[in-house]
């Protein structure tokens, strides 16, 4: 399999490559040349298998020849094993037709690490072949870092600088970065909103005096090895649900909308989609993207879903490659358009193509009224960030026996004090994460300047 990239002109890659490649050099994202297509019959061929199992059998046509089939099989059963649950993703039943998929049963409690563990892995397997070294540069809202730096911390090719906005991740979200104080993990918090953090990010990524010493790489969900491993889970909720002979509808709290392309691949793959709704807070760039074509950027308002708190999306840009005739030089004229205004409209070409996709845009109403709904109706608790997809996913008026699936993307305990606000009720953390509060932080506070961050980075990069 070979990558392109999402405007045209940077070299294409193979899936090693891929991995190890943050942005494209030309500023675009790297997808597949072509989807894999599964048949029915292949699909049907994959119920009842073990999640590392079937997370080799879909990946296996992105990965091509970087790897043989019984190692990603190994990693896979490496990165899956170290979940809490044996099901990895399990699904639960809440009314007739809402289901919730529960994807924090990972290390870090959010459904990042169902990605980054098979990533760190990954990074280890690929650099080990060349003896080479990686400086892993993110942006966090929260989970990713948490996630990125579990996946990798104490290995000794990898060293991971991390930004995140100063004071707008909840407690536990800031200890489970800071509190890892393996030499190779760098934390920072920046003086501004997310958005700010993940600009200087791709600013590193360009910025030839740093890449010319260092090899970038990332964690972001700009890295396609991320979002290969998100497909993986529609797969699992659909077959459990019927499919292939049966359609199944997906609610996704989206943020950067790598989760919910993860779902539209899927549909390219081949499985049976009803729809993918797209659920956003209050910062709706994405909701009035879908529904009325205008693509423009507002300042950021923090919520009580902060790794939701984002104005620009970057793996929009590889739906709107997709859905829009993948014409690379056209895309990159469009997004180059974005940056310098901060809007774009859509093309027909592109609304037209994204017709599977809705989107439902939620306030902190809404979103307490699904935490309570969840909590006595079903006798659930859920975080924030999943009252958003449930709420999304109750106002879908779909036909009779198409079954909703809401994406659990955090563990209640993660934004417990939101929880309670909303519910009354306080969930315990996880023994898994131990004594996260009794533990000593590391960080640096750095001022919201690219000059600063990179600074910081050069000094501290081995
Ligand atoms: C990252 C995250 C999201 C958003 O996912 P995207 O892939 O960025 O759209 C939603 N909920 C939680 C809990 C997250 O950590």
């Amino acid at each position: 399999m070979r990558y392109i990239s999402t405007r045209g002109t940077a070299p294409t890659l193979d899936f090693a490559e891929v991995t190890l490649a943050g942005l494209a050099s030309d500023g675009g994202l790297y997808v597949p040349e072509h989807w894999p297509q599964f048949s029915s019959a292949e699909i049907a061929a994959m119920r009842g298998l073990p999640y590392a199992e079937l997370a080799a059998r879909v990946m296996q046509p992105f990965v091509g020849e970087s790897l043989t089939p019984d190692r990603l099989r190994e990693l896979c059963e490496q990165a899956y094993g170290r979940f809490a649950h044996c099901a990895v993703t399990p699904l639960k039943q809440l009314d007739e037709s809402q289901w919730l998929l529960e994807l924090f049963h990972g290390p870090t409690l959010a459904f990042k690490d169902v990605a980054l563990q098979l990533l760190g892995l990954l990074f280890e397997e690929f650099l080990a072949r060349d003896e080479s070294r990686l400086t892993i540069v993110g942006a966090t809202s929260g989970d990713t870092g948490s996630a990125a730096i579990d996946a990798v911390a104490g290995r000794d090719n990898v060293e991971i600088f991390m930004l995140h906005p100063s004071g707008r991740v909840s407690d536990v979200q800031r200890r489970q970065m800071t509190t890892v104080l393996a030499p190779n993990v760098h934390n920072i918090a920046i003086d501004g909103s997310f958005d700010d953090a993940q600009a200087m990010v791709k600013r590193i990524f360009a910025d030839a005096e740093v890449t010319g010493r260092h090899r970038i790489g990332a964690v972001n969900s700009i890295n396609w090895a991320r979002l290969m491993a998100q497909i993986v889970y529609y797969f699992a909720a659909a077959l459990q649900l019927g499919a292939p002979d049966r359609k199944v509808a997906f609610s996704v709290p989206t943020g950067n909308f790598g989760d919910v392309f993860a779902g539209h691949v899927a549909a390219r793959m081949g499985l049976p989609i009803e729809r993918l709704v797209v659920a956003t807070n209050v910062n709706d760039i994405l909701h009035r993207a879908l529904s009325e074509g205008d693509y423009s950027a507002g300042e950021v308002t923090p919520t009580a879903a902060p790794s939701m708190d984002i104005q620009v999306s970057s793996n929009f840009e590889r739906l709107l490659f997709d859905v829009g005739g993948r014409d690379g030089m056209a895309m990159g004229e469009q997004m180059r358009g974005f940056e310098g205004s901060r809007a774009m409209l859509l093309t027909e070409a592109q609304r037209a193509g994204a017709g599977l996709f809705t989107s439902v845009r939620a306030d902190a109403d809404d979103m307490a009224r699904a935490m309570r709904w969840a909590c006595e109706e079903a006798g659930e608790v859920i975080d924030p960030h999943t009252a958003i997809g449930l709420h999304a996913a109750r106002q879908q008026d779909l036909a009779p026996g198409v079954p909703v699936v809401t994406l659990a993307t955090a563990h209640p305990a993660k934004f417990r004090d939101a929880v309670e606000r909303a519910t009354g009720m306080r969930p315990y953390l996880p023994t898994r994460v131990g004594d996260l509060f009794a533990r000593e932080e590391r960080l640096v506070e750095l001022p919201g300047d690219y000059d600063a961050v990179k600074a910081h980075i050069l000094e501290h990069a081995a």
